[in-house]
């Protein structure tokens, strides 16, 4: 009988059903968010109506400006990301798995946990702390992620912060008080939001309602993507939010963008074909985007293929975004390796004589 009643409470308005079946859980319940275990406070799994009555229940309760967003970090006052001073929101999650990824943190949709090795003062009391043993110097990433438990007492307890915690969970209403914060320099500079990861679309239904909100107040909103998303949602929930997308488009050949970034490209492709059909009598702009990546990306057969096929769909630019080697020393920090980090060209940052002769094929 409670699972059909609240079946039918999915149906209606948000807020009517929270007050109707929850009151005292509405500002602090769990996310409903992929992949999330959480359950709501003082409801346990093995409580009256079990685990089949969670869900409805989580589902049903949640009003949408407190659905809690993933995210890697916010930062403001950005002129890197767009037009104009911009806020950045790193969302975290990726259905991507790119070997070089720049924001390698961002890849997980979980909380992780960073060690900078740079700023340890070696007190030793973090593996004291440790009820898994999962910390050890002999280990060259000083942390057994197989042993962690992600319990974070090691990270509360480090005095030189050697060890943080990478993502929070914000819900929207958090996030738009922070972006209005930088609402002067949107006015004076035309700049406004990016969303930008990992892959905020990874994170639809949060994006959708975070950028509806930027939308009605008035500020430019930019989303940076993969392309890898299911186009009927992205195209009623995104895209009439957005002013501008740039659109990353990294290889032409389909087995190497398997084998580097761990899909096909066939999705990525059909969906900028759908968008660029979709804006073509709208204001929306579009920027498709290649990163730069030695001996992957940036050879002469995938910038100029890359180049002829967005030339075909009359898109008169194609950005290349410049290699720098950061993200290695970021992958060790959260205990990630690949076997491209042996590369030479992989850990140094790319020639301008290079960089040059890929744009004369743009
Ligand atoms: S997060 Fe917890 S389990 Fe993991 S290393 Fe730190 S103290 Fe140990
Ligand atoms: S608590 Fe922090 S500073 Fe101390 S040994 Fe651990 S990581 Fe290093």
């Amino acid at each position: 009988m409670i699972k059909m009643i609240c079946k039918v409470l999915l149906n209606k308005d948000c807020a009517t059903v929270t007050n109707s079946i929850h009151k005292s859980s509405y500002s602090s319940s769990s996310a409903l968010i992929p992949g999330s275990k959480d359950i709501l406070p003082g409801v346990s799994k093995s409580g009256p109506f079990g685990v089949g009555f969670l869900i409805y229940q989580r589902k049903a309760i949640m009003p949408l400006h407190k659905q809690k967003i993933n995210i890697l970090e916010i930062k403001g006052n950005s002129l890197d990301d767009g037009p104009g001073i911009r806020t950045l929101i790193f969302f975290k999650g990726c259905p991507l798995s790119c070997v070089w990824c720049h924001n390698p943190e961002s890849k997980s949709f979980q909380t992780q946990i960073s060690f900078d090795p740079k700023v340890c003062i070696y007190c030793n009391d973090c593996i004291n702390i440790c009820k898994e043993n999962a910390l050890s110097r002999d280990n060259p990433f000083f942390i057994d992620r197989n042993l962690c438990t992600l319990c974070f007492q090691c990270v509360e307890d480090c005095p030189s912060e050697a060890l943080t915690s990478v993502g929070k969970q914000l819900d929207i209403d958090d996030i738009i008080l922070e972006i209005e914060k930088d609402m002067p320099f949107f006015q004076t500079s035309n700049g406004g939001v990016t969303f930008s990861g990992g892959e905020p679309t990874f994170q639809m239904d949060a994006l959708s309602a975070l950028a509806k909100t930027c939308k009605e107040k008035g500020i430019n909103t930019l989303l940076e993507t993969c392309g890898l998303f299911k186009w009927e949602d992205f195209q009623n929930k995104i895209l009439p939010y957005m002013n501008i997308i740039y659109y990353d488009i990294k290889i032409m050949n389909t087995k190497a963008h398997e084998k580097y970034c761990g899909v096909d490209n066939q999705l990525i492709l059909n969906n900028f074909e759908k968008l660029v059909s979709a804006i073509s009598n709208t204001d929306v702009k579009l920027l498709p985007r290649t990163p730069l990546v030695p001996n992957i990306t940036a050879t002469t057969e995938n910038i100029k293929a890359i180049a002829n096929y967005v030339k075909k769909l009359n898109i008169p630019h194609l950005q290349l975004m410049e290699y720098n080697p950061l993200w290695l020393e970021k992958n060790f920090k959260i205990g990630v390796t690949n076997p491209y980090v042996q590369s030479k060209e992989m850990s140094q940052w790319m020639k301008q004589e290079d960089v040059k002769k890929f744009l004369s094929y743009v």
